[in-house]
């Protein structure tokens, strides 16, 4: 077996272990809802409370159900076991992801993360600077969230973990000045991608909007050939809750993919298909623990597969498991019992 696809089943084998307590929450009543004679009025409607306790969203939720009954139709099926798969596919092709998503991992980038207090951003950070420097590039970080000492100290704990530099100022010092320094360094240091934490806790949406725009401004004006990158985190295990922040930040500011962490948590899962349906921006990202190596690239075929698919059948789960994930298209037929 290549060492690649050995990685690839560690690989696989981590996100459906770290995605195990939020499986357990969706898993059993979807699966329940296949054991259904008919397909019916009360075989939708049931499935339209699982999706929406599974944290889809309501959008969402009537967007897959549409496409269902269409299916059902046009192909005539008559078993309700059948429709696992049709929805497992509908739901994989609302999350495809651009081949382009990740175009800007391989140029000059300046990686803006955004979000709450909370979510995650300074992890994520940490966890990314430890990716891309695996990747041979050269990365520095930040500290434009000023607000407390601790946040800044925090951070430097991820840079000493991940081995990257880091620019930082005191407690209360102005972020922008914190990403001026920054982008001195970064261009004297020919640095390949620098990540910027931000404050989560600012008053009011014109705050923040200010904060955000003027952090830009200045690499627009001190860094024009950087490619900017702004990404939001957003808690799994909030729900509904985390929609609602992604919506708000985007009234805001450009944002240009998603981090979503803590899905090792109880998260529903569901949201992470809810937000890039809904709002239409890519979930790059998912966070599946508080360790450095715990941050992948987010795909939504192993995702899907690791949060629906019938682990209860064996074969199924040695099937994934002896196959070459790569190879794994939407098509085939992983889901046959
Ligand atoms: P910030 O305020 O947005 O910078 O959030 P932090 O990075 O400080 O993270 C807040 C808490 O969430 C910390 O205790 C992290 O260890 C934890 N955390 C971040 N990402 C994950 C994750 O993917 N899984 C779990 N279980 N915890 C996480
Ligand atoms: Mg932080």
């Amino acid at each position: 077996m290549s060492e690649e696809i050995k990685e690839k089943k560690g690989f696989f084998k981590r996100l459906r272990e770290g995605l195990s307590k939020t499986r357990n929450n969706i898993a059993e009543s979807f699966s329940n809802i296949f054991k259904a004679n008919e397909i019916d009025d009360d075989f939708y409607e049931e499935l339209e409370e699982t999706l929406i306790m599974s944290d889809m969203g309501f959008e969402t939720t009537e967007k897959i159900i549409d496409d269902l009954k269409d299916k059902v139709k046009e192909l005539k099926i008559k078993e309700a076991e059948a429709c696992r798969e049709l929805i497992i596919n509908i739901i994989r092709d609302q999350m495809s992801v651009e081949d382009s998503a990740y175009d800007f991992e391989n140029k000059k980038t300046v990686i803006f993360v955004i979000g709450v207090n909370g979510v995650g951003k300074t992890t994520s950070i940490g966890k990314l600077a430890a990716q891309y420097k695996a990747q041979g590039k050269k990365v520095l970080m930040a500290a434009a969230d000023t607000f407390r000492a601790a946040a800044i100290d925090q951070l430097k704990t991820w840079s000493d973990r991940a081995g990257v530099e880091i620019i930082a100022q005191n407690e209360g010092a102005d972020p922008s000045a914190v990403v001026f320094d920054a982008v001195s360094a970064a261009k004297a240091r020919n640095t390949d991608i620098l990540l910027v934490d931000t404050a989560g806790r600012l008053h009011n949406k014109k705050n923040l909007m200010d904060e955000l725009a003027k952090m830009r401004r200045i690499i627009s004006k001190e860094y024009p050939d950087a490619n900017v990158e702004s990404l939001i985190v957003l808690d799994g295990t909030t729900g509904q809750n985390a929609l609602e922040q992604a919506r708000q930040f985007s009234s805001v500011t450009e944002i240009n993919g998603i981090i979503i962490t803590k899905l090792d948590g109880t998260a529903k899962g569901g949201i992470a298909i809810a937000i890039q349906s809904e709002l239409n921006v890519p979930v790059k990202y998912i966070g599946i623990g508080e360790k450095i190596d715990d941050l992948q690239k987010f795909d939504p075929n192993s995702y899907v597969t690791a949060l629906f698919a019938d682990f209860d059948v064996k074969s199924d789960i040695e099937m994934i498991i002896d196959s070459d994930i790569e190879k794994i298209q939407p098509d085939d037929d992983l889901f046959d019992v």
